[in-house]
């Protein structure tokens, strides 16, 4: 059959340019990464053309003794990589993940305690447009205005004043380890089940570079496209006691059949993360993002609660007479990509911040170390500094894609 480029040229060439801006620029938007080709494989294969409603053993399709296998597979990996009772491998995505376990145990109306979406928390932390603040009734917890860290006496008093049904943990944007088991202990001392949604630092995890949820949280979601370096797409790990619940959420409570083509590609990622390789991979993120937080701070940049202990780190530009609109655009033209982000008790309105976010897993993919990390902090600050200056602007490019041409693309 005719390849994509002669049925759809258009496609295929807007794919070919996209394909060339991975490879050219700097990747640093901190839930981004590169898949390995056999993920890219998986995800490509046939298994999109079958209908699979239902769980393994048991679906409403026939035809369905290859998915079963695919989706098994999946699981068990899952269990064993992260050491989980219960595992459902179908969300389509991190959102949809979220959506199945509050749906297993909440009813409209009751009460959640989340982290604040302007220190961190996700859109389906409660935010007022996203269905998890329509139905519930949402109260935050922050971080520490001296710290910027999670203030877990604080979270403990005010989880006794608001007597949440469910306690939310983990963040798209929080650079230091979170302390499950002080989370569980609040969550005990009130009654409220703890969720930990740790999508940001799931390969960390895997790799055993962050301390794990999986023992002291009843429920624990997880994209698997940022860190964890598989498909696009979501995971639900829970107690035993939850698992009927949380797969009857799932299908049929939010989804309709699963994308079997994705699950084989959660598969293939989940075998690669079991792989001893990616507790190198896993360090390696963290010391390349402490690397760069060192170098950025030395060349005169603010780090919130003043360095990192995984992935990502939020740089405060507002001394710099900058925002995180304009850094980002300029850090565009030098082919380095960030993404602008609010940083705690910010200043300026979220259309423009006060910061940007920088995380490290992409560029750990590509076999960068700390001394390219140094590097990379010199481009940022050289394009910064060069902001009004679109030939500099153009020489700095020309550095940064000579620096990325050294590092192949899975
Ligand atoms: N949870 C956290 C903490 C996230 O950072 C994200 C994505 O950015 C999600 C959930 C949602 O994932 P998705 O975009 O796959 O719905």
């Amino acid at each position: 059959t005719p390849s994509i480029a002669a049925i759809d040229p258009e496609i295929a060439d807007a794919i070919a340019k996209e394909r060339h801006r991975q490879y050219e620029h700097v990747e640093l938007i901190a839930s981004e990464n590169f898949t390995s080709k056999a993920v890219m494989e998986a995800q490509g294969s046939c298994l999109t053309n079958k209908y699979a409603e239902g769980y393994p053993g048991k679906r409403w399709y026939g035809g369905c003794e290859y998915v079963d296998t695919v989706e098994t597979l999946a699981i068990e990996r899952a269990k064993q990589l992260f050491g989980a009772e219960h595992v459902n491998v179908q969300p389509h995505s991190g959102s949809q993940a979220n959506m199945a376990v509050y749906f297993s145990v909440l009813t409209p109306g009751d009460r959640i305690l989340t982290m604040d979406l302007a220190h961190g928390g996700h859109l389906t932390h409660g935010h007022k447009a996203n269905f998890s603040g329509k139905l519930y009734e949402v109260h935050h917890y922050g971080v520490d205005p001296e710290t910027e860290t999670i203030n877990y006496d604080a979270l403990a008093k005010l989880a006794g004043e608001v007597k949440p049904r469910m306690i939310t943990a983990g963040a798209s944007a929080y650079p230091r380890t979170i302390d499950f088991p002080r989370m569980r202990e609040i969550a005990d001392s009130v009654g409220a089940l703890l969720f930990v949604d740790m999508a940001h630092i799931a390969g960390l995890v895997a790799g055993g570079a962050h301390p794990s949820p999986i023992p002291h949280a009843h429920f624990v979601t997880t994209t698997t496209h940022k860190s964890l370096r598989g498909p696009r797409a979501g995971l639900i790990l829970c107690k035993e006691e939850f698992a009927k619940k949380v797969d009857s959420q799932a299908f049929p409570g939010v989804q309709g059949g699963p994308l079997m083509h994705v699950i084989a590609a959660k598969a293939v990622c989940l075998k690669e993360a079991l792989d001893p390789s990616f507790r190198t991979y896993a360090a390696q993120i963290v010391s390349n993002a402490k690397a760069l937080a060192a170098r950025l701070n030395k060349l005169g940049y603010r780090i919130v609660s003043g360095g990192t202990d995984n992935h990502v780190m939020l740089v405060d530009l507002r001394s710099r007479g900058i925002n995180g609109a304009e850094a980002s655009l300029t850090l565009d033209k030098a082919a380095i990509t960030v993404n602008k982000n609010a940083i705690p008790f910010d200043t300026e309105p979220i259309f423009k911040t006060g910061g940007i976010r920088i995380g490290t897993p992409a560029m750990t993919t590509r076999g960068l170390k700390e001394e390219e990390m140094m590097e990379i902090a010199d481009y940022i600050h050289a394009a910064l500094e060069a902001r009004n200056d679109e030939a500099e602007l153009a020489k700095i490019r020309k550095q940064v894609t000579a620096l990325t041409a050294r590092f192949p693309l899975p």
